[in-house]
């Protein structure tokens, strides 16, 4: 997936929310193929008035319309939507999607940890799908467990995510073992709490695997061109090398995988069919530049916030 930096058009930002989406919409046909915008990520940042003779009505009214829009932007452009809901301190968002009118099956939905279950039913029957976070939903307190069992009992399409790269890393083999670990904890809490020993738990290493893979394309409904290694889908390959000595000598490789390796371990990945990754080692003139691109933000951060 593709993303549009829009920060160069932005510079001279204008301030009326119409300018911004009429470059926004420049930015990303710029991008993308005329027709099929889908391979490409916008970011919209909803912010109220500074004006603090607002009332809260006001402000409540402003966030309103604001979300609105951008909803009907996203529409209008044919992209899928991603909003952050169900974390603690921030009830009712679902709720709240429900009764504007704005839930539907192009609406990912992040953590997604507290809703309730009259949410999850809807987001279940909207098609809309769901992209855990588990080590921020547990780690930064938003819940006591990610949205797993509790999404996967409805048929809802979840996937596995990082949400904040800064504070959970990039690293999808954590969340497999995060999530499974999480999940047998909720569902056996009872049980336990009782002095009982648990017979039987939920889920496996390959629902684990699945929820990173294939389940996470689906929450895209990008599951006819990523995902599984397909005929006629595009060429996404990651060759983990189970011949280390910490992995090798056990029998099912996706249990070796999901429950003991690492992106160390990752020896190839190809990506559209080009090579990103071989021998272990980042290749290509993009990794050059992204490291030049976060240096240049991370100097940037710091003249302006003083970190
Ligand atoms: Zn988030």
């Amino acid at each position: 997936m593709q993303r549009c930096t829009v920060a160069a058009a932005l510079r001279n930002l204008p301030t009326a929310r119409e300018s911004i989406a009429a470059v926004m919409r420049h930015q990303v046909m710029a991008y993308t193929d005329p027709g099929k915008p889908r391979g490409c990520m916008i970011v919209l940042a909803v912010t109220t008035s500074t004006d603090r003779n607002h009332t809260v009505h006001e402000h409540l009214a402003e966030w309103r319309l604001a979300t609105e829009d951008d909803f009907r932007f996203a529409r209008e452009l044919g992209l899928p939507i991603s909003v952050h809901v169900g974390m603690a301190g921030f009830p009712g968002s679902v709720d709240t999607l429900d009764k504007l009118g704005l839930l539907g099956p192009d609406v990912n939905f992040a953590h997604a940890a507290r809703l309730t279950e009259r949410e999850f039913e809807l987001i279940a029957a909207s098609g809309g799908t769901i992209a855990l976070c588990p080590s921020i939903d547990m780690g930064m307190a938003m819940a006591s467990y990610p949205a797993t069992g509790r999404a996967l009992a409805l048929g809802i399409p979840t996937g596995l995510a990082v949400d904040t790269t800064t504070a959970a890393g990039t690293d999808l083999f954590s969340e497999m073992r995060i999530a499974l670990a999480a999940e047998r904890s909720r569902a056996n809490a009872e049980a336990v709490s009782r002095d009982e020993a648990v017979e039987t738990v939920e889920l496996d290493q390959r629902d684990m695997l699945r929820l990173a893979t294939m389940d996470a394309a689906r929450t895209w409904h990008l599951q006819d061109e990523v995902g599984s290694l397909t005929p006629g889908k595009r060429a996404d390959v990651t060759i983990v090398d189970l011949r280390t000595p910490h992995l090798d000598g056990f029998a099912d490789p996706v249990t070796t995988m999901v429950l003991g390796a690492g992106p160390s371990d990752v020896e190839t990945v190809i990506a559209g069919g080009e090579v990103v990754k071989a021998d272990g080692a980042l290749v290509g003139a993009h990794i050059g530049r992204a490291r030049e691109l976060m240096h240049e933000s991370r100097a940037r951060l710091r003249r302006t916030w003083a970190v």
